[in-house]
């Protein structure tokens, strides 16, 4: 069933040029719709530092629950929210969804580790993105350093003034930035020590041949070495084996994200999954 279905659902919402304007429209207002009744929600996969296997982070991860067609990934959608430009309005809920969903998990006394939310190139013109943080931040009365934005490479490649300009606001703002699917785009490796990055993602395309590839084991280390060398750490995203998590740990990689720690989670399922009150002794302040 998940196969066809997965076919079907791919044809009918990504950018495929077959796909005539008329059935593009009805799409982008499905959407709209589905804006205005709340059916965009986050699923939370854990990061896992490798160190100590303990959580240190967290990636929000957006679904569409569709009335239909039941949960849809975000390749299905995010594509033509991008080309529409629905992706602004799209990204401002996921903001809100995530900081919401911090302010609730604070309030319940969980201790919670830092929140990396996805954003998309389209939402990084302009500084819509930034008015949009600081009143969910504000809103929520959540601290900016709980949040991380994860960011693809191809915005940073054609990186202009304006741009490079945004990335200095959010250091600023104290929300920490990183550079997902990392060894995936068509970049110089200039951007890196001209931007204030405190992430690399190394794209699972290069883990799933590890241990056995020497190409992808070589590639691994040499991102591993490089953001350690520019003082940034290293994620490495898709692992799905010990075997992959052993060799990234005697590549001194510093977490690691994948099915083998846990697939992303609803909400309530990632709680009782991952995390835990935060000691009454430290919970001084009230909330
Ligand atoms: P990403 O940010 O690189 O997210 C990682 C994707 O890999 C997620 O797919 C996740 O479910 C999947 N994944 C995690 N662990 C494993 C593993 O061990 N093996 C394999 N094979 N896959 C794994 P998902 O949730 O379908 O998201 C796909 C992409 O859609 C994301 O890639 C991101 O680029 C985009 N996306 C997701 N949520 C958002 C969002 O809120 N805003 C924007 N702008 N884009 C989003
Ligand atoms: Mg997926
Ligand atoms: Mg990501
Ligand atoms: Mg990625």
């Amino acid at each position: 069933r998940a196969k066809n279905q997965g076919r079907n659902r791919y044809a009918f919402y990504t950018s495929d040029l077959t796909v005539t304007a008329q059935h593009r429209m009805e799409m982008e207002n499905d959407m709209r719709r589905g804006l205005e009744r709340n059916e965009f929600i986050l699923h939370y996969q854990p990061k896992q530092d490798l160190a100590s296997g303990n959580l240190n982070g967290v990636e929000a991860l957006v679904r569409w629950q569709h009335p239909q067609r039941g949960l849809v990934d975000p390749d299905q959608f995010i594509p033509l929210a991008e080309e529409t430009g629905l992706i602004v309005d799209l990204g401002r809920r996921i903001i809100d969804l995530a900081c919401a969903q911090i302010a609730d998990w604070r309030h319940a006394g969980l201790a919670l580790p830092r929140v990396a939310i996805n954003v998309s190139g389209v939402q990084l013109i302009g500084t819509q993105l930034v008015t949009d943080l600081r009143r969910a931040l504000s809103e929520h009365d959540i601290p900016a350093s709980l949040l991380e934005l994860e960011i693809t490479e191809d915005f940073v490649m054609n990186q202009n003034r304006e741009a490079i300009h945004l990335l200095e606001l959010f250091r600023d703002m104290n929300i920490q930035l990183a550079i997902d699917d990392f060894g995936t785009g068509y970049s110089s490796l200039a951007y890196l020590k001209e931007l204030p990055l405190d992430t690399l993602k190394i794209d699972r395309s290069f883990v799933a041949g590890l241990p056995g590839s020497h190409h992808d084991a070589a590639i691994s280390q040499t991102i591993i070495v490089l953001a350690h060398n520019l003082g940034m750490s290293v994620v490495a995203e898709g692992v799905e084996t010990p075997e992959q998590r052993q060799l990234l740990l005697e590549q001194g990689c510093d977490s690691v994200q994948g099915y083998l720690i846990s697939a992303p989670l609803p909400p309530t399922q990632f709680v009782t999954t991952f995390l835990k009150t935060v000691p009454s002794h430290q919970s001084s302040h009230p909330v």
